[in-house]
Formats: structure tokens, sequence, C-alpha cells
């Protein structure tokens, strides 16, 4: 059973519903209200609020030499915009597309003479998150209406926060362990060089000795446990130092989590998903009486093929691990990688 976490998801405050952009409204996205956030507890933020602009306010853009300025060019913001603190401790962000401070695909930037110098432009805040945070899921709103984006970024906002449970807690080289063998189908899916190389980080550690399990001292790379707001870049922490002591432990927590997440950052491939799912039989198939095993590769070929979606053979597979002997796989978090009340899976 994939464990159940809560992730924390940073959100532009208008797609909550907030009425704070320029014009007095809202950008309400209903996938986020009415069932994303079912599952997940948001950390809305507003940063022309933040700035004290109001709402509603003049309008403001982004110039070919990035400045944030107001439309009738009296008023210029970046510096304002670029003191604001910026989050730590999150499982993804929701931003809201087109906004020159939170979009984060191509916003228009403005030349002097008043027109759209190119359309290749980042909000300044956005920008601010993800370059203290690259590896950060994060979405525009809009692409989350594409299911095979939204079941991305679903699914990598979900295996960070199991991943930011674990290394919040009090746990040791062991428990590492527990948790990448639960994720191999789903690194595998996504990216086998570097579920091979995180396995690496994690025997590497082991060899040197893990030792009895350590307290909670603040083990995770980034800690989430300062705080949920905003973190002030006056306070001079990077992104992802680790927390306090030394040893194997605290290395093969940093270097394991910049595997783990960018390897979730890699597509997860029809083909790649097909290959997870033969190594799942094949570490289950001789359990399974030969109708069963030829049904199993069957769904898994005609998968491959495009001829069912991915939730067909993955069902299968949930199948034969309730049945209670096969706890391997049952372990999986690939069965299960977000909730299944999200009803994904089905068009991918
Ligand atoms: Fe929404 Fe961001 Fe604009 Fe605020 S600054 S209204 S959160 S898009």
């Amino acid at each position: 059973m994939t464990p159940v976490v809560r992730p924390r998801v940073g959100v532009s405050s208008c797609l909550l519903g907030e009425e704070v952009r320029f014009d007095g409204g809202h950008k309400r996205f209903r996938f986020l209200t009415d069932e994303l956030g079912l599952y997940v507890d948001w950390v809305p933020y507003c940063p022309e609020m933040e700035i004290g602009l109001g709402a509603p306010r003049e309008p403001i853009r982004l110039t070919a030499d990035g400045r944030l300025v107001n439309r009738s060019g009296t008023a210029d913001h970046t510096v304002a915009m670029a003191s604001l603190p910026v989050p730590a401790g999150l499982d993804g962000y929701v931003f809201k597309a087109k906004s020159p401070s939170c979009g984060i695909f191509g916003i228009p930037r403005y030349g002097s003479d008043g027109s759209v110098a190119d359309r290749r432009g980042r909000g300044l805040y956005a920008g601010r998150v993800l370059a203290e945070d690259p590896l950060l899921a994060a979405e525009e709103e809009g692409r989350l209406s594409d299911p095979g984006l939204r079941e991305a970024f679903v699914e990598r906002v979900f295996a960070a926060a199991r991943l930011r449970v674990l290394l919040g807690g009090s746990w040791g080289l062991t428990d590492l362990a527990d948790f990448h063998a639960r994720h191999k189908l789903q690194l595998l899916a996504h990216d086998p060089g570097r579920y091979r190389a995180a396995g690496r980080v994690v025997a590497a550690a082991g060899a040197e000795g893990s030792g009895p399990r350590s307290p909670a001292t603040g083990s995770g790379p980034r800690s989430p446990g300062t705080g949920s707001g905003p973190r002030s870049p006056a306070t001079g922490s990077g992104p992802r130092s680790p927390a306090t002591g030394s040893g194997p432990r605290l290395s093969a927590a940093a270097e394991y989590r910049e595997l783990f997440l960018a390897a979730l950052a890699e597509p997860a491939t029809r083909g790649r998903n097909a290959n997870a799912l033969l190594h799942a039989y094949s570490r289950i198939g001789r359990l399974l009486e030969q109708p069963r095993r030829r049904d199993l590769v069957g769904r898994i070929e005609a998968y491959r093929r495009g001829e069912v979606p991915l939730g067909v053979p993955v069902a299968l597979l949930a199948h034969y691990a309730a049945g209670g002997d096969l706890p391997w796989l049952a372990e999986q978090t690939y069965l299960a990688p977000f909730p299944a009340g999200l009803q994904l899976r089905h068009a991918v």
C-alpha cells in the first residue's frame, strides 16, 4: 500500500477563487478547488498583492530588458518583486498562465516602443521560485487540462511529498532503502538510469554504515519544519543544503533527493511503462497460473501497442497484489502513485 501523504502545493491565489487580480476578479480553476484540493494542502500566494499593489490595480507587464512595470510606464516593480520571499518545503506549484508575475511559459515582453518584442518571458516571481528549486514540479493551470500533463504533475507532487515526509522525520538508511525499493517500478517507468544511480547512492551509504536511527534533527535536504510560508531571501539559506549533522546519512539524503526528483521529472513513456510492467511480471509471473500469466503479458503488450490505457495492466497487477501473496508488488507505489479518487490513468 502506498503511504497516504498530503502534499504541500504552492498556487497562485487567484486560481483558488481569491479576488486578487488586476481587475478585482479571480480565475478559479475547478480541477484545483474541487478535485486536487481534496488531497493536498494549498500554499496560496499572490505576489502582486504582496508587493502592495492592491486589487483592482493597473495591469503590469514585462519589458524586454527584464523589468516589471505598469502599463503607463510610471512605476517599476522589479526590485519589489525580487525582494519577496520564496517558499520552501513545497512538493509542487500551480502557477497562473499568462501572468507577468506568475506565468511560466511564453509571457510577452515589451520593447521601449510599447510593442511586443517577443513571447519568451517568464513571470518574475515564478522565475525566482523555479530558480531556487529547479526540480520542483510546476505547471500552469491551463496545461493541467491535458490528461497526460495532469497525471505527470500529480504523480510528481505525490512522490515528492512521500520523500519529504520520509526525510523530514526520523529515518535511517534502511528506511531510505525501503523507500527506494517501493518506488522501483515508478522510477523505472520514468528514468531507469537515475533509478540505478539512486540505488548506488543508497547502497554506498549503507556500506559506509548506517548505525542506529538518528533522532529527527531536521534531516531532510530542505526541511519544511521551519514554517509553511515563503522563505525570506534575507535568511540566506540555500535551496537544499543538508540540515544539521554529517555523515553518510545526510549526504545520501541530498544525493538521493536530487536523483529521485530528477528521475520523476523525466516523462514516463509508453515504452518505459511497458518495460516496468514486464519487470513486475518477471518478479511475480512464476507465482501465477499459466492462463493468468498469458493474460497479464497480453495486456502489457496491448498497452505497449496503444490499444488500452495504462490503467488496464496496472489494475490487473493491483488485483493480484490485493490477494495478499505478493508483498513486493503490493508495496509498489506504481500501483497507486496518487489517490484513486483523482480519476487519473484512464486516458494515459
Ligand atoms: Fe493571480 Fe499571480 Fe496575478 Fe496574483 S499576481 S492575480 S496570483 S496571476
